[in-house]
């Protein structure tokens, strides 16, 4: 049986999976990343250990895919590792950028599976994402697009880091969500959400537990998802893909953003009743999309061959 390896490189955290063709995890494993680790070794090392755990061996391995943030690889750290693992392990290694493979993932193995063109919205401090057409990667693995965190919804808005005014990320990263929950609380002291809740502890998810019984938390929610709406739309009238995918720690709020989520598109969406219809469902495979992602994309290098 043919395998492949998925590996990422996270911020404090290396995780690989052996899976097979059809995107089962066969075994999987994780090493924490500190400054200075030698990340080829650590890579090698999750390797060693998803292939022993999957009591396969090198030879049934057919590619590896590693995945890691835009930086790593702009600054060609990765390259240099891809070209260690390529001599170690004697097998085609592709470079991924993180939410290029999140997206592969998602679109091959959970959220997506069935439609063959899929964007993943993944929404967390930043606001990032991938778009797989035709069930491949838009753009290849190495695209450098998928901004849709710096596409504007509120032309004149608050200013974003990246120097543009009314960003999406300014009004719908996590950051956003938690910072306007807190304001709404300090500023409506009679809200449930005030009186049950300190809120230094609020969070992202806190106006979403209080939605239904506290006008102030509704309102904030409500806010949100025009924004995300807006969004959302923007990206449907342009790619009109098969499904749009929300990720990130929000996807586990499930049909109480989906559902608003579609309304707005029946009615804002271009020809939103008539098109073609577009799907809107959250992310499930969580972290696990990278690995998986990752392996897929480098299945379909040697596929490609
Ligand atoms: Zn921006």
């Amino acid at each position: 049986m043919a395998l492949f390896i998925g590996l990422d490189v996270g911020e404090c955290v290396a995780s690989g999976a052996v899976i097979d063709g059809n995107g089962k995890i066969l075994s999987e494993s994780s090493l924490p990343l500190y400054e200075g680790s030698d990340l080829t070794e650590r890579l090698s090392e999750i390797a060693e250990s998803v292939v022993q755990g999957a009591k396969a061996v090198f030879s049934q391995i057919c590619a590896i895919g590693v995945c890691g943030d835009d930086l790593l690889i702009d600054d060609g750290s990765l390259e240099n590792i891809k070209n260690c693992l390529t001599n170690k392990f004697k097998v085609s290694v592709t470079l991924v950028k993180k939410w290029g493979a999140a997206a592969l993932g998602e679109a091959r193995f959970g959220a997506g599976k069935g439609y063959s063109d899929c964007v993943l919205l993944n929404i967390g401090e930043q606001i990032n994402g991938g778009i797989v057409a035709g069930g491949k990667l838009f753009g290849g693995s190495l695209f450098d697009g998928g901004q849709f965190g710096h596409m504007a919804v509120e032309r004149g808005g608050h200013v974003c880091k990246c120097g543009r005014r009314g960003c999406l990320e300014v009004y719908c990263s996590s950051a956003a969500l938690k910072a306007y929950t807190k304001w709404a609380m300090e500023e409506y002291t009679s809200s449930d959400m005030w009186k049950s809740r300190n809120h230094n502890t609020a969070d992202e998810t806190t106006a979403f537990e209080y939605m239904d019984t506290d006008r102030t938390a509704k309102e904030v929610i409500e806010k949100y998802m025009k924004y995300l709406a807006c969004g959302v739309i923007n990206i449907a009238n342009v790619l009109r893909p098969q499904a749009i995918i929300i990720g990130g720690k929000i996807a586990a709020q499930g049909s109480r953003i989906t559902v608003p989520l579609k309304q707005a598109m029946q009615t804002e969406m271009y020809r939103g009743r008539q098109g073609s219809p577009v799907e809107v469902v959250c992310a499930r495979l969580g972290e696990r999309a990278k690995v998986l992602g990752a392996a897929a994309a480098a299945a379909e290098v040697v596929k490609g061959a």
